[in-house]
Parts: structure tokens; sequence; C-alpha cells
């Protein structure tokens, strides 16, 4: 009997389960089977409301609890690159998925299976589509679709964070500044005015540009306004009328999208600005009593999160959301991927417990 044939085992211990998920091929857009093997197991536990909406998976507890958490993995994986099925080196799960994330989608199927009165209500989502373009991400789909069914005081999502709690995460906006001149011929260069000269007026502003480091709930965030690219020229003879110096801004989550712009316009005052494209960041959110008692339960400490991550989608529906989850954020989406199996056991018992006590 093939592995996608055969019913998930909810019973089985984290690493097991997280080694039977591996074995579950799942690459982004294929999770179909994956969904319906998620789905059909949560159906069997009677304390669980279990709704579905496309390769996406819901299950809710409703006890009429004082608040809700969220938990939520994302199904998919990143291209198999010869590391299924698994194998096991000592504490070491490998295969593909094993960080990112199909440990934590196990420790999240184990607490919603065995959870039958927990101090909380909780609702676990399993969604598709995290590791490719964003317009296709489950998350956002149910979003959009079912936001109630998103409701919740906090949200973890289990992505790879060594087991450590991290915070929010930071916006994301690109910008393109245009210098403009005059095209002349080289050779009479005095008639011209040249474009990739005046790039240096903004290349000079971004070297002396004193990125803001603050710290929200405890978490220090650092900001970062960069140059990733710069295009002009028109040929090897000719003086350029136009350079395009392309910025990323990463800002902290004090800030929104607005705010962003309203910065970047304020730094490069008196230049062609044009926005390309952004993201907002996430609060962190540890102020809330929910956070408060999670962070207590995982050892009080948390760190800030760089990257652009879907915590940001709770964010937008005003949850406040960490990451927090076994697998190494070092190693997903490598071909030695794995995960530690006491990582594992140690973020299920540290969240069985926050959610018990
Ligand atoms: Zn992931």
């Amino acid at each position: 009997m093939s592995s996608i044939d055969t019913p998930l085992d909810l019973t089985l211990d984290g690493g097991a389960l997280t080694a039977r998920l591996v074995d579950f091929p799942s690459v982004s857009g294929d999770e179909q089977a994956l969904a319906d093997a998620v789905e059909t197991a949560l159906r069997a536990y009677p304390h669980l409301r279990v709704d579905r909406y496309g390769n996406n998976v819901v299950a809710r507890t409703g006890l009429g609890r004082a608040e809700r958490v969220l938990i939520a993995g994302h199904l998919d994986t990143v291209p198999i690159a010869d590391n299924v099925p698994h194998h096991i080196e000592g504490d070491l799960l490998y295969g593909c998925g094993a960080s990112d994330m199909k440990s934590g989608v196990a420790v999240a199927l184990r607490l919603a299976a065995g959870l039958t009165e927990p101090n909380h209500d909780i609702t676990y989502v399993f969604y598709d589509c995290e590791e490719i373009e964003a317009s296709r991400n489950g998350l956002g789909h149910l979003a959009t679709a079912h936001p109630d069914w998103l409701a919740a005081d906090f949200a973890i999502l289990m992505e790879p964070s060594g087991a450590m709690v991290e915070g929010g995460c930071q916006g994301t906006m690109r910008a393109q500044i245009t210098l403009t001149g005059t095209r002349a011929h080289a050779a009479r260069s005095w008639l011209g005015d040249n474009a990739i000269h005046h790039a240096a007026e903004v290349l000079g502003l971004l070297a002396a540009y004193q990125a803001r480091e603050v710290e929200i709930d405890g978490l220090k965030y650092h900001e970062g306004l960069n140059a990733v690219r710069v295009d002009g020229g028109v040929a090897g003879n000719v003086i350029p009328d136009e350079c395009v110096v392309t910025v990323n801004f990463r800002f902290a989550p004090d800030r929104s999208v607005a705010d962003a712009e309203a910065h970047l316009r304020e730094v490069f005052e008196g230049f062609k600005l044009e926005i390309t494209d952004s993201a907002p960041g996430a609060l962190p959110g540890l102020g809330q009593p929910a956070a408060q008692a999670f962070l207590a339960a995982t050892g009080g400490q948390a760190r800030a999160k760089f990257g652009w991550t879907d915590v940001a989608r709770f964010s937008a529906l005003g949850v406040p959301a960490v990451n927090y989850g076994p697998g190494d954020p070092d190693l997903a989406h490598k071909r030695n991927e794995y995960c530690s199996l006491a990582a594992i056991a140690l973020v299920e018992e540290r969240l069985r417990a926050w959610l018990t006590d």
C-alpha cells in the first residue's frame, strides 16, 4: 500500500507523524491528496468542527472560551530533491518539508486530535500554496472567502523558528527613483546632462541614511533602506538621459505601508519616485494576554522576525501573530533539510502545557 493510500494516524508521536507527512508528497499545487487525508483524519474527532475550502482545511473547537487561539501550518513543500522518503540519523529526521514545515503540521495535528478540552478555544488551519506566488496562497484565499473562519485573538504560525518565538515581521517596499538628463553625443558631452551622474545624489542619500532600530513589545527590529538595482545607459558613446535606482525599504511593523511611503517621499524629496510593490509588516502583539501566557510557557524568550511571512496576513485581519515551530529556519528549502526529533517533542510539549494549564 503506498503511503498516500494509508489513513493518517494522529496518535503517532510527533516524530513518527512528521515522517509520515514527509513521505506524503505535497509540492505546491499538488496538495489535494494530503488535504483530503488531513480532513478525513480530523473529521474522526467529534470535538472539532471541520470546514474545507479548496485544499484548505480548518478545524475548530467551540467550547465558548474567553479567547481563541489560531494555530496554522502550510501543507505544501518546495519541489522534492531526492529527499523523499525520509530517513533518520540519530536525533535528526531528514526529508523534504521536515523543517518547512511538516514537523509543525504534525505538532498542530497532534494537538488538534488530543486537546479535547483546551483552556482556549483553538482554530487549526492547514493551507496550500505558501511556497509559491502570493496570489495562490491558501491563507489569502481563506481570508477573502471565509474571514470568519480565521477570527482569533492570537495566532501561531508553525513555520520553522528553531523552537524560538519569532514575533511579527518587517514590512517591505520597493520604489524606483528616476533621474533624467539630456541625451548627447559623448564627444560633445557639454551639450548633454548625464542622468547617471544625478544618481550620485540618490546614492549619497542612501549611503548616509541612518536606519532606525525600534523596540516593539520587547523585540528589536532593524530597518534597512538600500539600493538593490541601478538601470541606465544608452550606448558606449552616448550621454544617458535616464537612470533608474531601485530601492528596497524593510520597515519595522510600527509603520504602515502608507507611513513607509511617506517616509521614502521625505527621504527622496524633490526626486521622481514611484512605489512598485509593497507588503505590510506585522506587529508581534506580545502584549496581548494570550500572547503573554504563551511567551511564559515557551520560555519567555522571543526575537524579531526580519523576513516577511504569513503572520502579516493575520496582522491585516487584526490578529496578532508569531512564528513558532520546531524546524530550523536555516534549513528550509535545502536538499539536506532535516528537523530535530527533540525539537518536535519540545514544541508540542510547550504548546500542550500552555493550552491545558
Ligand atoms: Zn514555510
